[in-house]
């Protein structure tokens, strides 16, 4: 049978799609790229990791994306697996596309499926269409779109395999310096989250958005943001719902400030329920909300918390 390897980094929803993906074109090994990989091992095998091969250097934690990409490189060529399966989030799409490079491979991103023979469902234009590809140099090399798979277990036993990781001068000439701009608060994984609260340029100001983390904790929720709000400061980008930001499907989407442009919609629009909150009753998020408030959200959310705080 086929060895499918899929690249993961931690234990979480997505990779647990990529193995249920993987699961269906042949023999799953995982490459946990970063330590301690023995942490989540067990996770992966009950996803239906058979092995598990463990990168663990602190190149790996230290440096952006270029060391993750060689270290998946020197095993693609070692094990010539039937397909790559990447996570479809920013730091994977980069990796993917380092990888290619390396390897003179075509790559496909935001994967929903992909068969046996290599060919790949792809959504395009944010989201509106799908399209079946198929590289046409190397292997299926994919990154796997987050939430368009429905996660599910099958116990195995993984074999482990450390590997020995050498990282290029080149690939060590950036850095990550530590980030102090992280928001406070023990909230839920955006991508993961069963409710999410975003908001968007209708906030205003960086100061004025703990109003949308306040109602978010409320409920729960993780807190997002539209791509106006992230390029303009309010809030930092890794919480950007959309196209060129995060896939979100959570149970309840709650927009507030937000006009519902094709680009923001692109990452929401599979939302179980979406409340929508704007004070344009022509506001394009209307158009897929299920609930709808037309006011201000400074009145509209703290009126709702007050509500949902004596129930
Ligand atoms: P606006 O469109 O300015 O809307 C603000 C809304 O707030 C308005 O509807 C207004 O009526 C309302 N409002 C103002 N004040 C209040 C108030 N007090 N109470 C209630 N409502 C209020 N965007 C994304 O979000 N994610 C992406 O991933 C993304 N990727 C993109 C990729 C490309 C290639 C391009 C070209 C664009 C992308 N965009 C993305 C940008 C997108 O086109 C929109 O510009 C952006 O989503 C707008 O954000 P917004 O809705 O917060 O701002």
């Amino acid at each position: 049978m086929a060895e499918v390897l899929v690249a993961a980094w931690a234990a979480n929803k997505l990779t647990y799609e990529m193995l249920t993906l993987a699961r269906g074109l042949g023999e799953v090994s995982v490459v946990v790229l970063g330590g301690p990989g023995g942490d989540i091992a067990d996770n992966l095998a009950e996803y239906g990791a058979s092995k598990i091969y463990l990168a663990e250097d602190e190149a790996l934690d230290g440096y952006l994306v270029a060391p993750k990409a060689e270290v998946l490189a020197g095993l693609v060529k070692e094990h010539s697996p039937a397909a790559v399966l990447l996570p479809g989030t920013q730091e994977g799409k980069e990796i993917a596309g380092r990888l290619a490079v390396l390897l003179d491979n075509g790559v496909l991103a935001d994967v929903t499926g992909l068969d046996a023979e290599g060919v790949a469902t792809q959504t395009i234009f944010a989201g509106g269409t799908l399209v079946t590809s198929k590289v046409t140099k190397g292997i299926p090399l994919v990154t796997v779109k987050p939430n368009s798979l429905t996660p599910t277990p099958a116990p195995a036993t993984a074999e482990r395999v450390s590997v020995a990781v050498s990282v290029s001068d080149a690939a060590k000439q950036v850095t990550v310096n530590k980030r102090v701009t992280e928001p406070k608060g023990d909230r839920p994984e955006l991508a993961e989250a069963s409710i999410v609260v975003s908001g968007g340029r209708g906030v205003g100001t960086a100061e004025q958005f703990s109003v949308i983390e306040e109602f978010a904790d409320l409920l729960g929720a993780a807190v997002g943001a539209s791509r106006a709000a992230t390029d303009g400061g309010l809030y930092p980008h890794k919480f950007q719902v959309g196209q060129t930001g995060v896939t979100v499907s959570p149970q309840l989407y709650v927009a507030a400030g937000i006009s519902g442009a094709i680009q923001h919609r692109a990452g929401m629009q599979t939302s179980k329920t979406i409340v929508a909150v704007n004070k344009d009753d022509g506001a394009p998020i209307f158009e897929i909300a299920d609930f709808g408030v037309v006011g201000d959200l400074f009145d509209v959310l703290p009126q709702a918390g007050e509500e949902i705080k004596k129930r």
